[in-house]
């Protein structure tokens, strides 16, 4: 008996040429002449109409039988697509833009589809489309980069459109083409293989593609063409060269991850190509400017197009085992081998670079045509608050940002020694790709329970002292310290608070009052009365010096004085706060023993101490990962803010389990956005990186040199007055004399703004406003250190410093 053919295999229907051309008139009512189109496991005949024999050109049409085993809500599915399709074109500019998908004809009974009996008794489908003229992508030569880019664009569009679709329920269906099910159908399939260079090539890409499972299984899903591969991508040529017209075969459309559409096509466009990820490049640059690209998807975007790669050899070598006369089946084979060779040589890592590179780079070119620096202004001062202010006396247009580099409008790029809140560098991927992968799958809020929440409570009380065990999460540095401040008030039932002299707290009503920064300046409405100041324990400038080795002792006494006075007059202390080394107070750290001292006092006068680690925490100080660890204390409760969230809006608040449990009093807290499961995979992800990739030991080596290479500054130039801190937090005070220490605030201000012009971005602060404050991304490298360092210097002497 003969071996079954692919035909006999998939079951495909069995109708002839004449037949297709009476269907065509009998049940279309459309005249012409049949010939045979590939397909799989349908039949496909293009009825060329007969005017089109000789009477010039008119539309020709596509008779498409159906698979007998294929589901009548399948092909209504793929009705509904084309109509979709055929809808987001109909609302575009015509012309070069213009796309198309074939058009469904409907019977002369007005049915979109028609049930006929095959030549072996099967009832079989029947549609009628109508035929797009074009020549398939495959063999046409050069792929440009605007044509592949306009591609993109019109998949991206595609993608969109089909997620309307996503309710239908036969979408849900099974396929071995459907890329989700690549390295299943790889893997079984390695050892069919002979040669062992082709089964160490899908081992490869196995192995590649293991890296990177978890991320691809939680992209989003929707409804997707599922084969826009070159032989379905339409072209037409002219003198003028070679333009996009449309796309065909909506016969695999398949619920399955959105950016498999993006990943297939990919997949095709590498084939014979000299530079393949050019070609990827252009391609999903443009798609990214139509339907927006997660850094997930853009990270796992090329390993899918090699599995599609892979899975299309390894389907190929079972259908022609199965039917070696068929040509069709093997078109793709040969050319997809000798680019997975090639591809091998590819690392993923740095073409995903080369990905989100190339789509940030569209995201500017679109950002700079639109509203520009001057045009922003004047729109800042019409509708944006005006107490709002703008740094340097040129301001920034900061479109983008990368690592410890910031770029302007017009692509310049500083180097960012200001930005402290994006912690582990701006737009770190990995933060990037936790917020957006969570984002596409939920967010809600602690009503709930969501594994989020608790995997990141977890993992930042483990940072901490073992008492310091119970979290509240909520969404700026001022919410945390005025949550910190009810539940010490709570808890000790008194009313006034301990602050330090020129600290910060933050821009609530609760905080102002606490923040003589703000009380005692510009605006500022004074002291209120429950608030007691103690002076800054400033080793420098303050009563105190740091040469003096009590120091810190001397500053804790007379802040003892202080507060008995305070308690002599009948007030009740609920509350200490300071920051474990100052930042708008000027970049201070705090004199050895210092803390603990104060803490003792406070404690003895009843109250709880707080820390307010916003600018200073999570590794940033080099030494330890909390900056209160520096002064051997263990406070009652911890603010943080700022680079808890790399630039998300995320803060925290965590204390003892006895103060969170006095707390628990009957009312409930609620924080609508604090604790949702994408502000936690954040905060998870910013711990990760940190840790991952040693950043508090970085900023202790990079912070050490700084300090040893700014120091003899202080010999060389008059107004280097001071060069004090911890790590990646310094600050660098400038007086114009050594002696009398006459703040040099002027000076101060020139130097950021010569700074600015040679791209490093500095700002100043403290109480004299003379201190130049660097507080950097964490990945601050060496190189920039010394660059800071040259800059610096050469800035001071043409400054006649
Ligand atoms: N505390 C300190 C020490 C701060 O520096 C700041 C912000 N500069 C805050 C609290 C307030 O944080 P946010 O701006 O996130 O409210």
């Amino acid at each position: 008996m003969d071996s079954p053919t692919l035909e006999d295999i998939c079951n495909k229907p069995a109708f002839s040429l004449d037949d297709a051309s009476s269907i065509a008139w009998e049940h279309f009512g459309i005249r012409g002449c049949a010939s045979q189109l590939p397909g799989e496991r349908d039949q496909n005949f293009k009825i060329t109409s007969e005017s089109d024999l000789g009477l010039g050109a008119s539309q020709d049409y596509v008779i498409k039988i159906a698979n007998p085993d294929i589901d009548r809500q399948v092909l209504e599915l793929e009705n509904s697509a084309l109509q979709i399709a055929h809808s987001i074109n109909a609302g575009m500019d015509g012309g070069a833009n213009s796309f198309e998908i074939p058009k469904l004809i409907r019977s002369n009974a007005n049915s979109p589809l028609v049930e006929l009996i095959d030549a072996n008794g099967r009832m079989c489908f029947v549609r009628c489309i109508s035929f797009l003229p074009g020549k398939c992508l495959a063999t046409f030569r050069p792929h440009t980069y605007d044509l592949l880019s306009e591609l993109g664009r019109q998949l991206g569009r595609l993608s969109q459109a089909l997620k309307r679709l996503n309710q239908l329920p036969a979408a849900k269906r099974d396929l071995k083409w459907d890329l989700i099910k690549a390295p299943e159908i790889v893997a079984k399939s390695v050892a069919n293989f002979d040669d062992a260079a082709k089964q160490e090539t899908l081992n490869h890409f196995l192995n590649q593609y293991s890296t990177v499972r978890s991320r691809v299984e939680s992209l989003p899903q929707s409804v997707i063409h599922n084969d826009a591969n070159d032989y379905n991508i339409l072209v037409q040529t002219d003198s003028s060269g070679m333009a996009l017209l449309g796309l065909i075969d909506f016969g695999d459309i398949v619920y399955s991850t959105t950016i498999n559409d993006l990943a297939i096509c990919g997949a095709y466009l590498m084939l014979d190509k000299q530079n393949p990820i050019e070609a990827v490049v252009a391609l999903v640059a443009g798609y990214h400017e139509t339907n927006r690209l997660s850094e997930s998807e853009l990270s796992v975007l090329f390993t899918l197009m090699c599995m599609r790669l892979c899975q299309s050899v390894c389907i190929a070598a079972e259908q022609q085992a199965a039917n070696p006369d068929n040509e069709y089946l093997g078109i793709t084979e040969k050319p997809a081998w000798e680019a997975l060779k090639q591809l091998k040589e590819f690392d993923p890592v740095k073409v995903r670079q080369q990905l989100s590179e190339a789509c940030s780079q569209c995201a500017n070119t679109s950002h700079s045509r639109g509203i520009g620096a001057d045009q922003i202004r004047e729109l800042r001062s019409r509708h944006v608050a005006p107490s709002l202010s703008l740094s340097y006396d040129k301001p920034l247009h900061i479109v983008r940002g990368s690592g410890q580099y910031l770029f302007d409008d017009s692509g310049v790029t500083y180097l960012d020694c200001v930005n402290n809140v994006c912690h582990v560098g701006h737009c770190h991927p990995h933060v990037v790709a936790a917020a957006t992968d969570q984002m596409g799958l939920l967010n809600t809020n602690t009503r709930y329970l969501h594994e989020n929440i608790v995997r990141y409570a977890r993992r930042l009380t483990a940072t901490l002292p073992d008492q310091l065990e119970v979290c509240f999460l909520v969404n700026s540095g001022s919410e945390a310290n005025d949550l910190a401040l009810r539940m010490a008030r709570n808890f000790t039932n008194r009313h006034d608070v301990v602050v330090l002299d020129h600290a910060y707290h933050g821009h609530v009503s609760s905080m102002i009052e606490l923040s003589p920064y703000k009380f005692d300046h510009r605006g500022g409405t004074g002291k209120p009365d429950h608030v007691h100041v103690l002076a800054a324990p400033d080793g420098y400038r303050g009563e105190f010096k740091l040469s003096n080795p009590a120091c810190g002792s001397l500053f804790a006494e007379q802040a003892k004085e202080v507060i008995d006075s305070v308690t002599s007059r009948g007030r009740e202390i609920g509350a200490f706060f300071a920051e474990s080394l100052m930042g708008c107070g000027g970049q201070l750290p705090l004199p050895e023993g210092y803390l603990s001292e104060v803490y003792k006092t406070i404690r003895a006068a009843g109250g709880v101490c707080v820390a307010d680690e916003v600018q200073v925490g999570f590794g940033r100080v080099g030494t330890h990962f909390w900056g209160f660890e520096q002064q051997q204390v263990v406070p009652d409760i911890v603010t943080m803010g700022k680079p808890i969230g790399n630039g998300h809006p995320l803060a925290a608040l965590v204390t003892t389990r006895e103060i969170a449990e006095a707390f628990h009093n009957g009312m409930e807290y609620f924080n609508t956005f604090g604790g949702n499961p994408v502000s936690c995979a954040v905060g998870l992800a910013v711990l990760e990186v940190i840790e991952g990739e040693g950043l508090q030991g970085h900023a202790l080596e990079i912070g050490n040199w700084l300090i040893e290479n700014l120091l003899p500054l202080k010999e060389e130039f008059q107004s280097v007055g001071d060069v004090r801190g911890s790590g990646l937090f310094l600050g660098i005070e400038l007086v114009s004399d050594h002696e009398t220490l006459e703040p040099a605030t002027e000076l101060a201000h020139s130097v950021v703004q010569r700074m600015r012009e040679r791209r490093i971005l500095l700002s100043t602060d403290g109480p004299l406003e003379n201190v130049i404050k660097f507080k950097p991304p964490m990945v601050f490298s060496m190189a920039d250190a010394e660059r800071l360092v040259m800059t610096l210097r050469e800035t001071l002497k043409e400054l006649n410093a």
